[in-house]
């Protein structure tokens, strides 16, 4: 019998049992201790700390990651979220005392934070570590037991996971289980208390259903065409590099927030186009194939996803910069392209790669138009000095989040909310947020026996309605 008969599948019989068990452990209050998830925070840093350079290599030969963007974007952050979680836990964990009205005085009353149980956190391949351990900070913080599913597109990065919190966490409270959708299917078929899930939103849909079933809440943090307002009232060389670091300096545009197409006037656009094209250059030379700097694609299903939105008939006339593809190597240069028709492929899907389109229109104003005609987008970006503009664009562009004069920075904000809003997902995490995602907020009210006004009991005679 080959070894792979011999394995033992993951099924929905295993995911029963696993569920169990966390259930068992729960049920003892194991994971609600304040020292419980304090050393369990501290596992987690102390397992990022020590294993760094591991942690880097799996994430270079999953997507030939950058050291510095790996560095950067997924362990620091990581350790940034797990220290702020330390740093705040107590103040997080203390019940909020609230006014009461009226009717109930006298009386007092809180709100106490609670562990929903045992919950589930599926992640996507794109930031395979940060995006695995971000919900789970999350999870630990708020005193659950957590069941991870990374993806299985990031495979050495989903078994180096496996490995570490075996070795360093809390196994009968926090487990991994890797593999693809036969495994997470199982997984889904079970009762949790919560899934939170980061990925597209096919499976987003597949995963909201299986939770319905249960009545299961979901935190759904998906994805969207992010796109990037450019006004002519701008510092050019700033918003060129912040705009060509959120597209490419984050895993070569496959990031869920990564600028998905500009919008600028017909008159800016050549100016805006050769500032792009120079930045690039500096960036990455003249033979960005070759650069070590750009992660590549992650593999050919995606590299094939992504030439067929360049290969189009309507847009491969409109290609200002790139377009070259090494398919051996997994590589698409950076691309610009200008004035694709609003109704290509590559203007009616998330782009999740290093192609960046530009649209344009008579005045600036009218991207607002634009960008609300389509599906709410995860993130979006405007560059300009002019204040009724950025007014105008905080206020009448739904995104997830949006910044002014920069792209992608908003997720190392601990004290903003991280999701999206309509199709670009359901729920939010980071800082605070991450621990309320998976806190129920228990309503108390406390009540004393005096006081107790027969009003309320019957027989409801004429009199007492007159009070
Ligand atoms: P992926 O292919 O890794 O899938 C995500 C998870 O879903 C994996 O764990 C996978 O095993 C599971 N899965 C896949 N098919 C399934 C099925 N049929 N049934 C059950 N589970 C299934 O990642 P992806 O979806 O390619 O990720 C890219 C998308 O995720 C983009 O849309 C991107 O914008 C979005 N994203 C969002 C965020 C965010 O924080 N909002 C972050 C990263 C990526």
């Amino acid at each position: 019998m080959a070894s792979e008969e011999l394995k033992k599948v993951f099924d929905a019989e295993e995911a029963s049992l696993l569920v169990k068990e966390l259930r068992d452990t729960f049920a003892t209050g194991r994971t609600r201790s304040y020292e419980w998830r304090i050393s369990q925070l501290k596992a987690l840093l102390k397992l990022t700390d020590n294993h760094e350079q591991e942690i880097a290599d799996a994430l270079n030969s999953d997507l030939c990651k950058p050291q510095l963007e790996s560095v950067v974007y997924e362990i620091a952050m990581l350790k940034s979220s797990c220290k702020a979680a330390l740093k705040e836990l107590k103040h997080w964990m203390t019940p909020e005392k609230v006014k009461t009205s009226i009717t109930t005085f006298p009386s007092s009353a809180e709100i106490v934070p609670e562990p929903l149980g045992v919950v589930l956190v599926i992640s996507a391949w794109n930031y395979p570590f940060l995006l695995s351990l971000d919900p789970v900070i999350g999870a630990i913080a708020a005193g659950n037991a957590v069941v991870l599913k990374p993806s299985e597109i990031a495979p050495v990065t989903s078994s180096l996971l496996e490995k570490l919190l075996r070795d360093y966490m809390d196994c009968s409270c926090i487990k991994v289980v890797e593999g693809a959708v036969a495994e997470t299917s199982a997984l889904l078929e079970q009762k949790w208390d919560k899934i939170f899930y980061t990925g597209n939103g096919r499976v987003g849909r597949i995963v909201m259903a299986a939770a319905a079933k249960h009545l299961t809440p979901v935190v759904l943090e998906l994805g969207g065409k992010s796109p990037v307002v450019v006004d002519s009232d701008i510092n050019l060389q700033v918003a060129t590099r912040r705009i060509l670091a959120g597209k490419w300096c984050f895993n070569n545009g496959q990031a869920c927030i990564a600028p998905d197409y500009i919008i600028t006037t017909k008159d800016y656009a050549p100016k805006l186009v050769d500032a792009l094209k120079n930045e690039l250059e500096n960036f990455y030379g003249k033979n960005p194939l070759e650069s070590k700097d750009l992660s590549r694609i992650v593999n050919s299903n995606h590299f094939a996803r992504l030439t067929k939105l360049l290969d189009e008939d309507k847009v491969s006339g409109k290609i200002v910069h790139g377009g070259e593809k090494d398919e051996s190597k997994l590589r698409i240069a950076p691309t610009i392209l200008l004035d694709v028709p609003r109704d290509s492929l590559i203007m009616n899907e998330e782009i999740f790669g290093p192609l960046l389109p530009i649209l344009t229109v008579d005045k600036v104003e009218e991207s607002f138009d634009v960008i609300n005609s389509g599906a709410k987008p995860l993130a979006a970006y405007v560059f300009t000095n002019n204040k009724k503009l950025k007014e105008r664009f905080v206020m009448s562009v739904s995104a997830g989040g949006l910044v002014v004069n920069d792209t992608n920075i908003h997720l190392a904000v601990h004290t903003l909310p991280f999701g999206g809003v309509g199709e670009s997902g359901v729920g939010a995490y980071h800082g605070k947020f991450s621990f309320d995602a998976f806190s129920h907020k228990k309503a108390v009210l406390y009540r004393s026996f005096v006081g107790d006004a027969s009003l309320r009991y019957p027989p409801y005679t004429n009199g007492k309605l007159k009070l």
